[in-house]
């Protein structure tokens, strides 16, 4: 077996154990037409019961990818049991790949998984907040931020996940873009980390989404 062949099938071994997991979060919402209750990407969301309703809703699609990664771990593992397969070899790394990727908190506070549950039901608390930061108060979330469109105080300082809308830069580039980030912001939480401020300079220049 010559080496290019191997390499072949252990690419596409790679690119199936990377894509498996990840297609509900590539398709699911963006494919059924769910959009009428959410504003259009990327524009900013208002909170109200349709915004906590998508993230529930994502964070079950986040859940499904969870239980497809084990389909590409499974049969490279039995791959793997019967021959030294380089198929056998991508699919594992692939979706070893997705459940390191998942396994690990951006950071500690902001509790496990993309989506926390902590996470929605802070969300879902600023529906009804205690103390309102003007008289005409109204929330929305914007790339970087949950802010007051009135006032533009700042009610949540959190960049906005991946909400499963049609994204406004084409099928193509969006679902690239997602396969990159997994659903999360291109902007870290401030204060993640080195990296993050990295990213943080590369998002002052491109001032979207
Ligand atoms: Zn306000």
């Amino acid at each position: 077996m010559s080496i290019s062949a191997d390499l072949t099938r252990l690419i596409v071994g790679l690119f199936l154990g990377i894509l498996l997991p990840r297609i509900p979060l590539l398709f699911f919402t963006r494919f059924l037409n769910l959009e009428h209750e959410l504003t259009p990407h990327p524009d900013p969301v208002p909170i109200g019961v349709p915004l906590v309703q998508r993230l529930l809703l994502m964070r079950r699609i986040h859940a499904m990818g969870w239980l497809i990664s084990l389909f590409p771990l499974g049969m490279g593992l039995l791959i793997l049991k019967s021959s030294p397969e380089p198929f056998g070899v991508g699919l594992v790394a692939g979706s070893a790949w997705f459940i390191l990727s998942r396994s690990v908190p951006l950071n500690i506070e902001g509790g496990w998984g993309i989506l926390p549950l902590s996470l929605i039901q802070e969300i879902n608390n600023l529906r009804e907040p205690e103390t309102y930061c003007c008289n005409r108060q109204l929330l929305q979330w914007e790339v970087r931020a949950i802010r007051c469109l009135n006032c533009r105080i700042v009610s949540l300082d959190l960049p906005r996940p991946d909400l499963g809308r049609i994204r406004s830069d084409g099928r193509f580039v969006g679902t690239l873009r997602i396969l990159l980030m997994d659903g999360h912001s291109v902007f870290p939480r401030d204060g993640d980390s080195v990296v993050g401020q990295g990213v943080e300079l590369l998002g002052q220049v491109s001032e979207e989404e």
